[in-house]
């Protein structure tokens, strides 16, 4: 595949031609070598569009440093370590500066400019970065550790920023380390997870679905929508749209982690005392952001939505009960994906 585009004429001093012209921007996939390995990636470069023979491109200094970014970019994203973008995308997170964030570490001044521009960073470096976006707690620590880098008026501006990311995060870092920590032996794709591992702001976000387009969404009624979106997904596309793990349990298909799930932050969970019972029932926290799914994912959430928006907990239990997936498997047994092929029909 030979992708070579023009992004741009700009008018310029041409080196070819010793004279000023208009010149062509383009870009193109080509190799390039990163400690020893061979990466694709894009690269930018001028051609002057007024001599056809021999040399007719150049790569300023400037671009030149840009595209030796890109190949190691493309290096980092390969081997999954943080990218330059992602790197600086963490620092905006906290509104950090480049030095902020290297001091906030305990790292030499410069350390982060580095890794943003040209030195490739070791996994170590790599694992202490991501943790600091994963988990706000420990950003913090970090700061407060490292609070003799700071001005008193910069550490206090930069506390208040993290503060407001643990208000907003910390609780959801900690429902997911509970809900992976439920779901460690099914980290590989199987049939017990549809083929998927589990993608919890996937999951979050169908609860969200669930949450404004169903109505008496209590727990048992979301467990079994969400059974039917992934098996149906898996029937329409070989895998599961969230990637859970679904047990045979007396009340039809229920989810490992169950409790957890149903705290994610897109839902609110409003307990309801009825007699000696409680029951809880799921409302919208936030609005429905259609971006987070494919166009394949969103059309299996709307039948499922539409075929169960007014059954009552009961009616779809007894629905789900007469489902190959339910009669061909035992209590406790985990419900293989597999059986979601012989999914009855939704109207
Ligand atoms: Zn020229």
């Amino acid at each position: 595949m030979n992708r070579d585009y023009l992004i741009n004429m700009i008018e310029a001093d041409c080196p070819i031609c010793n004279k000023v012209h208009s010149l062509e921007m383009r870009t193109r996939f080509t190799q390039g070598l990163v400690k020893g390995e061979v990466v694709d990636y894009e690269e930018i470069y001028f051609l002057c569009p007024l001599s056809d023979e021999g040399e007719n491109e150049f790569v300023p200094a400037d671009i030149m440093d840009e595209n030796l970014l890109r190949a190691r970019d493309a290096y980092r994203a390969h081997k999954r370590l943080l990218t330059s973008i992602e790197i600086a995308k963490i620092r905006d997170f906290y509104g950090l500066t480049q030095s902020d964030f290297s001091a906030m570490l305990g790292w030499g001044d410069v350390t982060v400019t580095r890794y943003e521009s040209k030195t490739i960073q070791d996994e170590t470096y790599d694992n202490i970065m991501r943790m600091t976006y994963v988990n706000p707690m420990f950003a913090l620590e970090s700061l407060d550790k490292h609070k003799d880098r700071f001005t008193a008026e910069r550490y206090k501006k930069i506390r208040k920023n993290i503060i407001d990311r643990v208000e907003e995060l910390g609780n959801l870092y900690l429902k997911k380390q509970e809900i992976n920590s439920l779901y460690v032996s099914y980290q590989d794709e199987s049939e017990f997870n549809g083929y998927k591992q589990l993608d919890i702001n996937k999951l979050s976000s169908v609860i969200g679905y669930f949450s404004h387009f169903v109505n008496n969404l209590y727990k048992v009624k979301l467990m079994k929508l969400l059974w039917y979106a992934d098996s149906l997904h898996f029937r329409r596309h070989g895998k599961s749209m969230t990637g859970l793990v679904y047990k045979h349990m007396p009340y039809g298909a229920l989810p490992i982690a169950f409790d957890e799930i149903i705290y994610l932050p897109t839902v609110k969970v409003i307990e309801e005392v009825i007699y000696d019972d409680i029951r809880y029932k799921i409302v919208p926290y936030k609005e429905v952001n259609i971006s987070d799914f494919s166009l394949e994912e969103l059309a299996v959430l709307e039948t499922v939505a539409n075929a169960f928006k007014d059954y009552k907990s009961r009616e779809i239990i007894n629905y789900m009960h007469e489902e190959k997936a339910y009669t061909n498997t035992e209590t406790y047994q985990i419900i293989p994906y597999s059986l979601a092929k012989e999914l009855k029909d939704l109207k």
